[in-house]
């Protein structure tokens, strides 16, 4: 289990998190849901510091780190290597293929000889249905194509923790199927997910757990049927809402 409590975050008068408390099961799914503003994408940046808490402990099963104040270099790199974030844009390296975009942190990061990185990288490539593109460009991609690479870039990390911010949102319908039928393979897989989406189609299909977050705290945490039946006011307005 991957803990995180008492996380706090501000930006200036504004509390984007208040005290979280949460845990996020090893080899499970667990879905962030709630309004916009609600915290979910702070939520994730949180766990691989992309924003840094300004208090509040995170627990990757081998102890506590206290967040907040000065962390070490060494403790950032530390926590972020085990975790790694798909963003709703894909953010691909344009002038990299697909194999190149995918293999460009474990080659330059990771120091895995380039050769062994190519395997890998075709491999993931092949996993995620794009196994004929690995010389094609970011342009020469659709959105739903790009988001895979994206996918694949992520895995050739072997993060602890994948990370996933809206991965569907900026797609149509259809190429986000594509997408999504591959998170729901990984889902499968026996690994560590976060996703937020404001899809509850997806969520019913993916989730493991559910969390549900307004201003900055959460409000539901449980089985997705504790979500998807509770007759909390609050709840059913977004359920309705969204869908
Ligand atoms: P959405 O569904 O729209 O993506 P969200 O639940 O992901 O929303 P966050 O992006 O986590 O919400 O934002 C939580 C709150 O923190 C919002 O009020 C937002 O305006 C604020 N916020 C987030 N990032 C920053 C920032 N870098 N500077 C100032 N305020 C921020
Ligand atoms: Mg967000």
């Amino acid at each position: 289990t991957l803990r995180l409590r008492g996380i706090r975050k501000t930006f200036g008068s504004l509390t984007a998190l208040d005290e979280v408390d949460l845990d996020i099961p090893r080899r499970g799914t667990t879905v962030l849901l709630g309004p916009s503003g609600s915290g979910k994408s702070t939520l994730l940046r949180c766990i691989n510091l992309l924003e840094e808490p300004d208090a509040g402990e995170i627990d990757f099963g081998d102890g506590p780190t206290r967040l907040g104040g000065r962390l070490g270099a060494r403790t950032v790199r530390s926590i972020r290597a085990r975790s790694t974030m798909v963003f709703q844009q894909f953010n691909l390296f344009p002038h990299l293929t697909a194999l190149g975009n995918v293999t460009l942190a474990p080659i330059h990061t990771k120091g895995v000889a380039k050769e062994k990185a190519e395997v890998r990288g075709r491999e993931l490539l092949e996993k995620v249905g794009l196994g004929s593109k690995a010389d094609a460009y970011p342009d020469r991609l659709s959105g739903g194509q790009q988001q895979r690479v994206a996918i694949a870039r992520a895995l050739a990390m072997e993060p602890d923790v994948l990370l996933f911010d809206e991965p569907t949102s900026a797609l149509d319908p259809e190429l986000a199927a594509e997408v999504v039928a591959v998170l729901a393979d990984l889902a499968r897989e026996d690994r560590t997910l976060v996703v937020v989406t404001h899809s509850l189609a997806f969520a019913q299909r993916v989730a493991d757990k559910v969390v549900f977050l307004e201003e900055g705290r959460i409000l539901l945490d449980g089985p997705p049927a504790d979500f998807f039946e509770s007759e909390d006011a609050r709840l059913r307005r977004f359920r309705e809402m969204v869908s």
